[in-house]
């Protein structure tokens, strides 16, 4: 599989501009034989590096959310959650087709590497079956507190990241309990907070905390759709950014969060200018969702670079700034997703390219907007959501209507 696409405008953290990308097998390579196909793109599209959901539980991918908060911490939202019939109703699907509907609702958002917050036992089995990059490499507690859901130890587990230089990765202080609003002390005591640790909502995060945080390394990553459903109330996200910290944006399961990630950018744009009458500066944004967790999870994302696994994603200019571009994207504007060399997903118009490849697709229509979806197996996982359960089961994040 070799192929260029040319005329395009090309945007990553630091640089942008018109050019070329190629992709030979599953990796980027700017080395252009002569029989190599080229395909024209034109003026009406960027190009990003494709994007990375920092925070997700696949397992959770089922709606409408559940939950009657403000509620004190994470507790009583999951119990809540575990008695609700949505719940039960979510487990008539098997963990793989929910895995398998996590990964086509990120990937019609632009995301291609998505970092799934549960044990290895669950998800191991999973990742080499799935259209889309899951994080596989990684240490976890589910959260630093004496109720968490005991997946893992945060001394042993941080211990173990650190020796083998990937990331440990935890809930911190969602909530606002006395042991929540411990939670980065302990990680202290446990020796358990440097450039390893990767913390996900934080919205009862001290200035003393977030002062070690910064000067620990360590990363943090947002979810402002789920924190303000749960909490009404999210991370003081201005202290963060001016400490310099690297932060990551995470939809957080759509059981409590944000329907995509686009929707995710949305409101973090949102929820910021409304709690700071300022505007959130698009380009951090970018770095959000490209580089930022390329270093959290020491994946090989968020550039085009040669010889980097070619996941890249093409969408419509909506806006001529091409930061401001991806705080307006809606769905419809996805227009190429390309994960690991393979387009898995796009415009209609763009089915010359999988066709020369030779890529079996189905097309379907989301939003009105004509597309191909190049995913073995999606038919029949998204025609169970008919016939499974006694009713049609509409999942808002994959607005999908099949064409006849
Ligand atoms: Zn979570």
């Amino acid at each position: 599989m070799k192929y260029f696409l040319d005329n395009i405008y090309k945007v990553e953290s630091t640089s942008q501009g018109k050019g070329i990308i190629g992709v030979n097998e599953n990796i980027i390579s700017y080395k252009m034989d002569k029989d190599t196909k080229v395909f024209e793109l034109g003026s009406d599209y960027f190009l990003y590096p494709g994007f990375v959901n920092s925070h997700d539980h696949m397992l959770g991918t089922y709606f409408p959310r559940v939950g009657k908060g403000p509620y004190i911490n994470w507790l009583p939202w999951d119990n809540d959650l575990k008695d609700a019939m949505i719940y039960k109703e979510r487990g008539t699907f098997t963990n793989y087709e929910l895995y398998f509907l996590s990964s086509i609702r990120n990937i019609i958002s632009g995301v291609t590497w998505v970092s799934d917050h549960i044990p290895h036992s669950v998800n191991e089995k999973f990742i080499g079956h799935l259209p889309i990059n899951i994080i596989k490499d990684y240490t976890l507690a589910h959260e630093v507190s004496s109720y968490d859901l005991k997946w893992g130890d945060p001394a042993t587990e941080h211990e173990k990241a650190k020796k083998n230089k990937i990331p440990f990765i935890t809930h911190i202080e969602e909530g606002f309990d006395q042991e929540s609003e411990k939670g980065v002390e302990y990680l202290k005591e446990f020796n358990a907070l440097d450039e390893y640790t990767v913390m996900v909502h934080g919205i009862a995060l001290s200035d003393k905390d977030i002062e070690d945080i910064a000067k620990s390394k360590a990363h943090l990553v947002w979810c402002p759709t789920s924190n303000w459903f749960m909490f009404e109330k999210t991370a003081d996200i201005k202290k963060w950014l001016s400490n310099n910290i690297n932060v990551c944006l995470g939809t957080d399961s759509p059981m409590s969060g944000g329907m995509n990630l686009l929707e995710e950018i949305n409101f973090a744009s949102y929820i910021y200018n409304k709690l700071y009458d300022q505007k959130l500066d698009p380009r951090i944004v970018f770095n959000m969702i490209t580089v930022n967790p390329a270093k959290a999870f020491r994946i090989p994302a968020g550039n085009l670079k040669e010889g980097t696994p070619a996941n890249f994603v093409i969408t419509k200019k909506v806006k001529n700034d091409p930061y401001e571009n991806i705080l307006c994207l809606k769905l419809s504007d996805i227009s190429l997703v390309v994960i690991n060399g393979k387009p898995v997903y796009g415009d209609i118009r763009f089915k010359n390219i999988i066709e020369y490849l030779k890529i079996q697709y189905m097309e379907l229509k989301i939003e009105c907007e004509n597309k191909f979806l190049a995913i073995r197996g999606a038919l029949k996982i998204l025609k169970d959501l008919k016939t499974k359960i006694e009713y049609f089961k509409y999942l808002p994040f994959i607005p999908i209507n099949f064409k006849k």
